[in-house]
């Protein structure tokens, strides 16, 4: 699986999470719901993944653009074309 399927099935499980989240009624203890904890744990990978998601061969953000301008990736660079995987 390529890097960017990768991180597309992992955005799909996390928006997943959070419906499942939304869907249990609230409790007091919201943060011991596992869905909760998944889905911020996930969160917070997903984040990681974005900022240090760049091209290999000319260095480009293939993510994060800019601090309010985002995009989902490809499999190969949107700026030179090379190949991105592993
Ligand atoms: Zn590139």
């Amino acid at each position: 699986m390529t890097r960017a399927k990768k991180f597309k099935l992992l955005l799909i499980v996390q928006l997943i999470v959070t419906v499942m989240y939304k869907m249990i009624p609230i409790e007091l203890t919201y943060y011991m719901n596992s869905f909760f904890i998944v889905g911020m744990a996930l969160g917070a990978y997903l984040i990681l993944k974005a900022i240090v998601y760049a091209c290999p061969n000319c260095g480009k953000h293939q993510i994060m653009l800019g601090f309010f301008k985002y995009r989902l990736p490809t499999d190969n660079c949107y700026v030179c074309c090379e190949k991105i995987d592993s």
